[in-house]
């Protein structure tokens, strides 16, 4: 049995969050402790806890995320400046919320990436 997290709460409506996008199969919503002036979660409504439980069967959904993704980026005003798409996966990978999410990160120059 898979733990729920707070955003299946989200995704359900029963907590609040600003929603900026929600469809069949992902949700969109701004992050609570944002790290950049667009700073946006996108997920999916079906609750997969890491990207290593991602299975064959959720490719339609993981093609949504990205097609959310450059919707809300041109809603946000950022697709021609530009932005980051991060997914963080178990402990070492920095991941605290246990259902799979990509960060939408914009709004300023990112800097290079954090390899290290
Ligand atoms: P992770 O570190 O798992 O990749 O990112 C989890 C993100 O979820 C963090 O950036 C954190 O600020 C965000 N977050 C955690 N709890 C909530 C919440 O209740 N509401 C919203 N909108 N964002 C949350």
């Amino acid at each position: 049995m898979v733990e729920e997290t707070i955003f299946s709460k989200i995704i359900r409506k029963e907590i609040p969050a600003d929603i900026v996008y929600q469809d069949d199969l992902v949700t969109a919503f701004r992050d609570i402790s944002p790290r950049a002036p667009s700073h946006i979660l996108i997920i999916p409504n079906k609750l997969i806890p890491t990207v290593n439980d991602v299975e064959q069967e959720d490719e339609l959904m993981l093609g949504r995320m990205f097609t959310a993704a450059r919707k809300i980026a041109k809603d946000e005003g950022i697709d021609e400046d530009g932005y980051r798409l991060i997914m963080n996966c178990n402990a070492h990978g920095g991941q605290e919320v246990y259902h799979i999410h990509m960060h939408l990160l914009g709004g300023r120059p990112l800097g290079p990436l954090l390899l290290g």
